[in-house]
C-alpha cells in the first residue's frame, strides 16, 4: 500500500463544515488535508450550470446576517466575509406561506418586532400567545455555543434533546390554522416532522431568518469560490476523489486514513464531517464500544426530496427577495409524504436571471433570451425511487422518464398554484438517489442525521482519541449549523475558551 504523505489533521468531507474546519485548523498552524470523495469540492453547496443557467442546490438564503448577526464572527474569522456581497430579501415579506387551496398569501416581515407586530394585527385574538411564542424564539435561537459567544457553555453542552415538538408548541393556536402553517412552514428546511422536530431546533433555523434573510449574489457557487481563495491562503491541501473508506488507528489513538484506491495518509487527527451514520464501516474493528456504533448506526436521517430545476420565460417578480412555502390546505405543515407529490408541501425560490446564448433559449426570431430560473423543493421518500439506483451515479432503465414525469407533476402543480408562473419549464430534476450520490447521506438525506426529539445525536468529541466529529448532525441545518459545527469541533481540539476568546474580537 502507498505511504504518501503526513499531516496533523485529515478532514474526511469538503463541504461547509468540513472546509471551515480546515480553515480554522490551518490558522492554528496545522498542516491539514481535506478528503472528497466527489470529482469536485463542496458538491452540495457549489450548485450547476444547466442549459446555460446557473441552479444553486444546497444554498438558497442565509439568516443571523443582519447588523448585529451573530453568523458574522464566524465568517470574519475565517476571511469569509471579504468579497461576498449580500443581497437582502424584502423586509416586508422574505418568507411566504401560499395556500394553494384558496391562494391566499400571508408574508413575514424581516425582524422579530415586526413580525409580532404583524401578526399581532391580522390575529388580534393570538396576540398574546403570538408575542409569548415569538419572544421564546428569539430568546432561544442564538442561545447556542459560537452563536452566543458569552454564552456559559456548561449550560449548554448537554443540552437537552427532550422538551416540546414544533407540534405541541403550535397548539396554543389551533384556532388559526393559517398561522400554525406560517409558524411552522420552516421545518422544511430541517426535514422532519412538526410531530418529531424538537421546538428549539425550530427557533435556531426560523429565528436565524426571522431576524434577517439574505441572498448571496452568486449564490452557493460565490461561497465556494471564496473557500477556494481562503483555503490556498491557507495553505489546505484538498484532495478531491478521495473517497476515504477507513480510519485507521494504532495503539487505541487514530494514525490516519485510507482511501479506496488503497493509499494511505498519516494523520494525528481525523475529523470526520460526513453523515456520522457512515462512520461505523470506516472505524477498526475494536476501536469503540459496540454501543456507540449501534448510537450511530441508528441514528434517524431526515426525509429526503425532489429538486426542480426549472425556468420561466417571464420575470419572477413573487419571488423576487422571498421565498414561497406552499401548501394544500391550512394548519402545521407535514410532510405529506404518503400523498402524491402534488399533495405535498412545496418551497419555492428564485434562481439568479442568466443570460442565454444562441442555441439554447433562443426566441424565434434567432435573438437569446432571458430567462428566469426557478427552484421547487419537495419532500420525498427514498423507496420512491430506489428500485432505479445500480450504483453510484449510475442508474436502471427508466430513471429519466420517471424524473420527467416527477418533474411535470410538481410543474403543474406551480402552474397551479401560482398562475405567476405559468410560463414554468422544468430544466431538471434531482432525486433522493442525487443527493445520496453528492452528500453520501444514507437514503439521499437533505439534511443528514437530523435534531429529531428524544434523539442524542454524536458529540465533537468520540470514544477514538483524535477522532472528531463535525458537520451539520452536531449542531444544526444549514450553512449556519454548519459553520457552528465547525467550531464546535476545533473548540473541542484547541479548547472552547482560546477559540471563543480569538472570535470575540471580531465581533
Ligand atoms: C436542496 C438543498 C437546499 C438547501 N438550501 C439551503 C439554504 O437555502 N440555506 C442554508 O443555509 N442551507 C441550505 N441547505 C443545507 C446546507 O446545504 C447544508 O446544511 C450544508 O451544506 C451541510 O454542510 P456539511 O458540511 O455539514 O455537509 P455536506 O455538505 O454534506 O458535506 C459532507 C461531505 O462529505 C463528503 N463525504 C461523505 N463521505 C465521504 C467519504 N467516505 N470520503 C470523502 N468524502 C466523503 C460528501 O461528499 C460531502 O461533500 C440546503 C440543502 C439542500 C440539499
Amino acid at each position: 500500500m502507498l505511504n504518501n504523505s503526513s499531516y496533523d489533521v485529515a478532514v474526511i468531507g469538503a463541504g461547509v463544515s468540513g472546509l471551515s474546519c480546515a480553515l480554522i485548523l490551518a490558522r492554528h498552524g496545522k498542516k491539514v488535508v481535506v478528503l472528497e470523495q466527489h470529482p469536485r469540492l463542496a458538491p452540495v453547496l457549489r450548485g450547476f450550470k444547466r442549459n446555460g443557467m446557473f441552479f444553486d442546490s444546497g444554498f438558497h438564503y442565509v439568516g443571523g446576517l443582519g447588523d448585529d448577526g451573530p453568523l458574522w464572527p464566524l465568517l470574519r474569522y475565517l476571511g469569509l466575509d471579504i468579497g461576498l456581497e449580500l443581497t437582502p430579501f424584502n423586509p416586508d415579506g422574505f418568507d411566504c406561506l401560499h395556500n394553494c387551496t384558496t391562494g391566499q398569501r400571508l408574508c413575514l416581515p424581516v425582524g422579530f418586532e415586526n413580525i409580532r407586530m404583524q401578526l399581532s394585527a391580522r390575529f388580534p385574538g393570538a396576540a398574546k400567545d403570538i408575542k409569548e411564542y415569538l419572544d421564546d424564539i428569539e430568546r432561544c435561537w442564538r442561545s447556542v455555543p459560537y452563536l452566543d459567544l458569552d454564552l456559559d457553555l456548561n449550560e449548554v453542552v448537554n443540552a437537552s434533546v427532550h422538551g416540546l415538538t414544533v407540534a405541541q408548541a403550535l397548539a396554543r393556536f389551533a384556532p388559526w390554522p393559517e398561522l400554525q402553517g406560517l409558524l411552522s412552514m420552516h421545518g422544511l428546511l430541517y426535514g422532519i416532522e412538526p410531530s418529531q422536530a424538537l421546538a428549539s431546533l425550530n427557533a435556531q433555523v426560523a429565528g436565524s431568518y426571522y431576524h434577517s434573510a439574505h441572498g448571496i449574489r452568486g449564490g452557493g457557487g460565490a461561497v465556494v469560490q471564496t473557500y477556494v481563495e481562503r483555503l490556498a491562503a491557507a495553505g489546505v491541501e484538498v484532495r478531491c476523489g478521495a473517497e476515504v473508506t477507513q480510519i485507521l488507528s494504532e495503539a487505541g489513538t487514530v494514525s490516519g486514513v485510507c482511501l479506496s484506491d488503497g493509499a494511505e495518509i498519516q494523520a494525528s487527527e481525523v475529523i470526520a464531517s460526513m453523515n456520522p451514520a457512515l462512520l461505523p464501516e470506516m472505524l477498526p474493528a475494536g476501536a469503540v464500544r459496540p454501543a456507540y456504533l449501534k448510537r450511530l448506526q441508528g441514528l434517524r436521517q431526515t426525509a429526503s426530496a425532489y429538486v426542480l430545476f426549472a425556468a420561466c420565460t417571464n420575470p419572477v417578480e413573487v419571488l423576487q427577495g422571498c421565498n414561497l412555502f406552499s401548501q394544500q390546505g391550512t394548519g402545521v405543515f407535514d410532510s405529506c409524504l404518503d400523498q402524491n407529490v402534488e399533495e405535498r408541501p412545496l418551497f419555492l425560490a428564485a434562481a439568479t436571471p442568466q443570460h442565454l446564448h444562441a442555441g439554447v433559449g433562443d426566441s424565434e426570431d434567432g435573438e437569446s433570451k432571458i430567462r428566469h430560473g426557478v427552484i421547487g423543493i419537495v419532500p420525498a421518500a427514498h423507496s420512491e425511487v430506489a428500485p432505479f439506483w445500480s450504483g453510484p451515479h449510475q442508474r436502471k432503465h427508466g430513471y429519466e422518464s420517471k424524473k420527467k414525469e416527477i418533474g411535470a407533476a410538481i410543474c403543474n402543480r406551480i402552474r397551479t398554484c401560482c398562475p405567476e408562473l405559468e410560463s414554468l419549464e422544468q430544466v431538471d430534476l434531482s432525486t433522493p438517489l442525487t443527493l445520496q450520490d453528492y452528500s453520501m447521506a444514507p437514503a439521499g438525506a437533505i439534511y443528514g442525521v437530523g435534531r429529531f426529539a428524544g434523539q442524542y445525536n454524536p458529540q465533537a468529541v468520540t470514544r477514538l482519541p483524535g477522532l472528531y466529529l463535525s458537520g451539520q448532525a452536531i449542531a444544526a441545518p444549514g450553512l449556519l449549523g454548519a459553520l457552528v459545527g465547525a467550531y464546535m469541533t476545533c473548540g473541542s481540539m484547541l479548547g472552547h475558551d482560546l477559540l471563543r476568546g480569538e472570535l470575540r474580537k471580531w465581533r
